[in-house]
């Protein structure tokens, strides 16, 4: 939930379209099904890395992890509500079309029920804003507690006008942190971790994500510990 200034805010004012017959409101019991979904055009080279960072982080707290690619996304499905803004709010750069976080649920929860998945992460490359609140510009990410399922856009994970001088090996670190952050909400709820190099410490820029580390600070694995325990596993 980078740059996502209120976090209990976008629960009462989501507008998530769900087909109505599909109950998603209902408590995970872990360990379950975890699948990360590649919406558009992200590089699928850092999936054995994201999987051991996953694996490492929320060690057995998923039975598997599947990663599907869903890259036929029809152009129509995005013609809606974008926005379009400078690139990274830089006055002097091109506009580029941000496309409201809800778009990406519904694609997100389909996803869910289609695989069989508890919990669903989506990574994309294209731009996000947030449907629940449209100031919130070109995010890193955000989770949607109820349908536990949420987005991280590698979007401004990649610094464009520096890109040249930034590992790709540091762009895919920050991409980690962001999937291990959003599914640590999903686990944990909205709240923010204080300890500075905890992952799920809020960043509001790609400075903040590049000086927090990949790992849960020992509260929060405490947290992980509760979640453990009270699911009996
Ligand atoms: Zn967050
Ligand atoms: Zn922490």
């Amino acid at each position: 939930m980078s740059k996502f200034q209120n976090g209990k805010d976008f629960l009462n004012k989501h507008t998530l379209v769900l087909p109505i017959n599909q109950s998603t409101n209902r408590r995970i019991i872990f360990p379950c099904h975890l699948g990360i979904i590649f919406i558009g055009n992200v590089s699928t080279s850092m999936l054995k890395k994201l999987r051991f960072h996953l694996e490492q982080t929320f060690d057995s707290f998923f039975f598997d992890i599947q990663f599907i690619e869903d890259a036929n996304l029809h152009p129509d499905i995005f013609k809606l509500k974008a926005k379009e803004e400078h690139n990274l709010l830089n006055k002097s750069s091109e506009k580029v079309l941000l496309q409201p976080t809800n778009r990406f649920y519904e694609i997100i929860v389909n996803k869910k029920f289609e695989y069989n998945f508890d919990i669903g992460i989506g990574l994309t490359n294209i731009p996000i804003y947030s449907s629940s609140n449209e100031n919130l510009l070109f995010l890193f990410g955000e989770a949607h507690i109820k349908y536990m399922c949420a987005i991280v856009s590698t979007h401004n994970l990649i610094d464009l006008f520096t890109f040249k001088d930034v590992k790709l090996k540091k762009i895919e670190r920050r991409i980690y942190k962001e999937v291990i952050h959003e599914i640590g909400h999903l686990i944990f709820g909205c709240e923010h971790c204080l300890n500075d190099y905890c992952v799920m410490r809020f960043s509001k820029n790609i400075k903040e994500i590049d000086n927090k580390s990949i790992y849960l600070c020992e509260k929060c694995k405490l947290k992980l510990e509760k979640v453990r325990a009270r699911d009996n596993f």
